[in-house]
């Protein structure tokens, strides 16, 4: 079958010394492309992420190295993850780096990329579903709509040092209608007071999206004026959006509509 799918499709092969790096998406593992299910078929080795779900690695007989984070605390430094990489590929290895959603959107995709493009290392970047995106389809919210929304500011919630981001958040709001957070939760209120500052009405709608397109997601609708009592209950993995267009949640919310 899977044999079948790759002739059919005509799909690429992770040759000796290449890297892969392939978002898995969200939480489903429905999700991953059949470019990931090739890499995870066709991988001598597969670094993956704290994100990943563990079904996905049980489809794959490669050799397994976790690289992700334990409890906030990283395990394993970005540069030493790079530098696996390298030298797995430059023995001659198949090599596999999944990490969770798309790997080029705050997944530090691009610094790892730098990295073996540094070292003449052949790569494929294999894009996956993003949280911001495909997590807030699984809640049933559209990231534009027409009635709602003609653009959107993917932004994330804290820098490399931990703290807020720094950013003209008066410009964020009024660059466009819906802001969709990652990493925000801690930060969800001084965002919500910035955004109140620059002149967004405390009614308008909000969602924390938690543990998205997972076995345990939970939607929390509110308000930008709710948003910061509603993120202290949260779980932590959590995506925020703030706009009209998470009025359509109500309508669309199939995931929950389907559920047995
Ligand atoms: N590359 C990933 C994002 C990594 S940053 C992607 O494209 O989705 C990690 C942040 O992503 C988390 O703090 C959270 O804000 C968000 N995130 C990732 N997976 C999520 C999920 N299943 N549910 C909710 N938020 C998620």
């Amino acid at each position: 079958m899977q044999n079948d799918l790759i002739v059919a499709l005509g799909l690429a092969s992770l040759e000796k010394g290449w890297v892969w790096l392939v978002g898995a998406g969200p939480g489903d593992p429905g999700l991953i492309t059949a470019l990931g299910l090739q890499a995870l078929n066709q991988a001598d080795v597969i670094l993956y992420d704290a994100l990943v779900d563990e079904r996905l690695l049980t489809l794959s007989t490669a050799e397994k190295i976790y690289a992700g984070k334990r409890a906030g605390v990283r395990s394993c430094k970005q540069d030493e993850i790079s530098q696996t990489l390298v030298a797995l590929a430059k023995d001659g290895r198949r090599v596999l780096r999944l990490k969770g959603g798309d790997p080029f959107v705050f997944g530090r995709g691009g610094e790892e990329a730098q990295a073996l493009a540094r070292a003449g290392v052949p790569f494929r970047i294999v894009p996956g579903v993003t949280a911001g995106i495909g997590g807030l389809a699984y809640a049933g919210i559209p990231v534009t709509h027409r009635d709602t929304n003609h653009a959107v500011t993917f932004i994330t919630g804290h820098g490399a040092d931990g703290k807020l981001t720094q950013m003209d958040w008066a410009a964020v709001s009024r660059g466009a209608p819906t802001l969709v957070l990652y990493m925000a939760r801690k930060f969800a209120g001084e965002i919500a007071q910035a955004l109140l500052a620059a002149g967004r009405s405390p009614d308008q709608p909000a969602a924390i999206v938690a543990n998205a397109a997972r076995a345990d997601q939970q939607v929390i609708v509110t308000t930008l004026g709710g948003l910061e009592g509603a993120a202290q209950n949260a779980p932590s993995l959590a995506i925020i959006v703030i706009g009209e267009n998470v009025k359509l949640a109500e309508e669309l919310n199939w995931l929950a509509k389907t559920a047995p």
